[in-house]
């Protein structure tokens, strides 16, 4: 299925999903089920704990791949910024989108930040210009 028409289809079912989920509320406050306050209990510490795992143990990876042609061919339209996705083989072009973690795995971000606040050669202790 193409992205556009899983968002089609999420756009769809999106109302009848919230519909549900009122409902299913609705039928839960009236049967008051104990075994549910555990479940929920249970979840609101297994959740939580399961995310920072994954995110720990899975970090995130550059997409690169192009949302026009769908080719791995996306790149950074300036090395020296964060900003700004373009594609080598269709020649799509985003000036607004976040290039943050194609320039993580290319290289050294703080030079990067720090040319972008103006701060050449600062080191990373140190504080800012403006006093207060
Ligand atoms: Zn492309």
């Amino acid at each position: 299925m193409s992205p556009h028409g899983r968002a089609a289809l999420v756009t769809w079912c999106a109302p009848a999903a919230f519909l549900a989920a009122v409902l299913g509320g609705v039928a839960v406050v009236f049967s008051r089920p104990l075994a549910l306050l555990w479940v929920v209990l249970g979840a609101l510490v297994v959740v939580p704990t399961g995310w920072v795992l994954v995110s720990a143990l899975f970090p995130g990876k550059a997409e690169r791949r192009c949302p026009a042609c769908a080719g791995e061919t996306l790149v950074r339209l300036d090395v020296r910024t964060t900003q700004g996705l373009g594609c080598r083989a269709c020649g799509w072009r985003d000036e607004s989108a976040s290039a943050w973690l194609l320039a993580e795995e290319e290289g050294p971000l703080e030079e990067i930040v720090l040319a972008q606040r103006g701060r050449h050669g600062a080191g990373p202790m140190d504080s800012s210009r403006r006093s207060g």
